[in-house]
């Protein structure tokens, strides 16, 4: 899913602002004691010891290690990329992605927040800014990361944020039930999340993959939370072509892998009729075989 991106240098005034409010709400992720205040390299808990680090701007409280990120062929490709062309990669997969997301599905949810005010926060942003005064949190240390961590033990006090966006996160961790109990944990009461996972797509480690979600699936899943709105976040057509490229790359590779990996590409030349989403988004039917949904849930005030 990709949405605007900017990426701007960690010593802008709107990241020096950004990394301010951030500084206030720091917190433990073992315990939870609060870490504000602290200038020191290693953010080390007073409490409990549990320490992270900075390097420059970013914070480092885990996330992945090099092995992982770099676990299998298609994800070192997009790792090299992401990692020498991070400012273009959102645009590289806007273009050649089968996946069509519904326009103005993450920009229309941030405007219902006045970001000057309310604390917002991309849960697994990748390479990722959404805008200048969110705080993007990964498991990988791209350049346009604030804080790297795993998404199940943020370094955030309880009910630190207004809102939050977890876009195509969620299938590629074993564990879904700990990530939601983090985001419910971060929320102030009344604060809003939204969410999109996907149903219709084919395998896609990033670094792992491990789960789809029907739409009740999805509203069972986030029980925790009032669930405000599920909707159709990437169409029936997404879903087909990614599908239709899978299958012709493998027909047409004759049972090799390398033929597979060479013919794959050429394929991504069908990705435009994902543009026909732009009305199939909107069919009564379009659940039925859905790239992806979006869910937008609030916790208890
Ligand atoms: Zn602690």
């Amino acid at each position: 899913m990709t949405d605007t991106v900017t990426d701007t240098p960690m010593s802008s005034p709107a990241a020096a602002a950004r990394q301010a409010r951030l500084a206030a709400v720091l917190a433990c992720p073992a315990c939870h004691a609060p870490l504000a205040g602290t200038s020191q390299e290693s953010l080390a808990c007073a409490v409990c010891g549990h320490a992270g680090e900075r390097r420059g701007a970013q914070l480092r409280f885990g996330g992945f290690g090099d092995e992982e990120l770099k676990a299998d062929a298609l994800n070192r490709i997009k790792e090299l990329v992401k990692t020498r062309f991070h400012r273009l990669y959102p645009t590289a997969i806007k273009v050649l992605s089968p996946v069509h997301d519904r326009p103005g599905l993450i920009s229309g949810f941030l405007r219902g927040f006045d970001l000057d005010r309310d604390l917002v926060a991309d849960f697994g942003c990748g390479t990722h800014r959404r805008d200048e005064r969110i705080i993007c949190m990964d498991g990988g240390s791209y350049g346009n990361v604030d804080i790297v961590t795993d998404l199940r033990r943020l370094p955030l006090a309880d009910g630190s944020l207004a809102g939050g966006v977890s876009i195509a996160v969620l299938e590629h961790v074993p564990d879904p039930d700990a990530h939601i109990a983090e985001m419910h944990r971060v929320l102030r009461p009344g604060g809003r999340m939204l969410v999109f996972v996907p149903f219709m797509q084919p395998f896609h480690a990033s670094p792992y993959d491990f789960q789809r979600y029907t739409e009740v699936g999805l509203r069972e899943q986030f029980g925790r939370f009032e669930v405000l709105d599920v909707k159709v976040g990437a169409g029936p057509t997404s879903g087909m072509v990614w599908v239709l490229q899978e299958w012709l790359a493998m027909v047409l590779s004759f049972g090799s892998c390398r033929l597979y990996r060479a013919v794959l590409p050429l394929t991504w030349l069908l990705s435009p009729l994902k543009l026909l989403d732009l009305l199939l988004v909107h069919h009564p039917m379009a659940a039925q075989v859905a790239s992806g949904f979006a869910i937008e849930i609030r916790k208890a005030a």
